[in-house]
C-alpha cells in the first residue's frame, strides 16, 4: 500500500473538525480510487473449496454445463447460459470459457449481460466466429492442443468430441474445446462435450474433473466412470448429466479408485 501515501499526504491536508466526516470520506474514496476498488464488490463466490499452494479455489455449479469459480481475485465462468439473471449476485467474470456453439454452451444474450468491458475470453474459432464483435476482440481462439497463459492462470484446449457412430453428428473433432486449467498447483479438468475419448483416458495429474454424462449427445455414466477410473482426478463432479443416473454413476467410479465424487444438484429449478 505504499503507494497511497502520497494521496494521503499532498491532496488532503485535515481540515477543520466540523468537516472531518466529510473530509474522511472524501479521502476513502481518493484512497480506493488510488487502488483502482471504485467499482461496487459483489459478495464473494461461495462453493465448495479446493485448496491450492495459493489460496483455496472456490466451484460454484449454475446449471448443467454452467459453472463459476473463484481464485484469489479472479472469477471465471465456464459456458454462462440462461440469461444473466441466473448470474445475479455474482462477481463478474474476469475470464468466460467457452467450449462450443450449442446453446446449452453458448448464447449470446447472456454473454452481453455478464461480460464486464475488460472480460477476457477463450474459445475455440467455431465459437469465437459467433460472438459479437466486442467480445470477439477479446477472445483469445484455442484449437486442440494449443494453451494459453491468462490473468495467472495456464489455461489449455483439449478435444472433445463424439466417436460412437450413431453420436458422431453432435460433436465434430475439433471444433469445440475441453479444457484444463491450472489454478496454483492444482489442475481443473471441464471435459465440454465428449465421449470417453483416448485423450481424456490420458490425462494426468487431474485435481478436479468436470464431466459430462448424457445421451443422445455426449456419453453412458458407463463410459464415464471407464474413463474415470483410467484418469483418476482426485475428485469428479459429474455435470452436463441431465436424465442420467448420476447415482450409479458414482457406484461404477466405486471407492477403490482414489477418486471423490460430487454429486451436486445442477438442475435446480
Ligand atoms: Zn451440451
Amino acid at each position: 500500500m505504499r503507494s497511497l501515501n502520497p494521496v494521503r499526504s499532498v491532496r488532503f491536508p485535515r481540515p477543520p473538525s466540523a468537516r472531518l466526516a466529510h473530509w474522511r470520506l472524501g479521502r476513502f474514496t481518493a484512497l480506493l480510487a488510488a487502488c483502482g476498488a471504485v467499482t461496487a464488490a459483489a459478495a464473494p463466490l461461495t462453493g465448495d473449496r479446493v485448496p491450492t499452494n495459493d489460496g483455496d479455489l472456490v466451484i460454484h455449479p449454475i446449471h448443467h454445463a454452467t459453472l463459476a469459480l473463484g481464485w484469489k481475485n479472479l472469477t471465471v465462468y465456464v459456458d454462462p447460459v440462461g440469461g444473466a439473471q441466473r448470474f445475479a449476485g455474482l462477481p463478474r467474470p474476469d475470464l468466460i470459457l467457452l467450449t462450443d456453439i450449442h446453446g446449452d454452451h453458448l448464447d449470446a444474450g447472456t454473454l452481453a449481460g455478464v461480460a464486464g468491458e475488460k472480460t477476457a475470453l477463450v474459445a475455440p474459432a467455431a465459437v469465437a466466429a459467433q460472438l459479437a464483435g466486442d467480445l470477439r476482440s477479446r477472445t483469445t481462439v484455442l484449437t486442440n492442443g494449443q494453451s494459453a497463459a491468462l490473468l495467472g492462470l495456464t489455461i489449455e484446449a483439449v478435444p472433445m468430441y463424439n466417436q460412437t457412430p450413431e453420436r458422431l453428428k453432435f460433436h465434430t473433432r475439433g471444433r469445440g474445446n475441453g479444457y484444463v486449467v491450472t489454478f496454483g498447483d492444482q489442475r481443473v479438468y471441464f471435459s465440454g462435450d465428449t465421449e470417453d475419448i483416448p485423450e481424456m483416458r490420458a490425462l494426468k495429474n487431474i485435481a478436479v474433473a468436470f464431466l459430462c454424462m448424457n445421451l443422445p449427445y455426449t456419453m453412458t455414466v458407463e463410459q464415464a466412470a471407464s474413463a474415470v477410473r483410467a484418469f483418476r482426478p482426485k475428485v469428479v463432479y459429474p455435470y452436463h448429466y441431465r436424465g442420467s443416473d448420476v447415482e450409479k454413476f458414482k457406484q461404477l467410479v466405486s471407492d477403490d479408485a482414489g477418486v471423490e465424487v460430487r454429486v451436486r444438484d445442477w438442475y435446480q429449478p
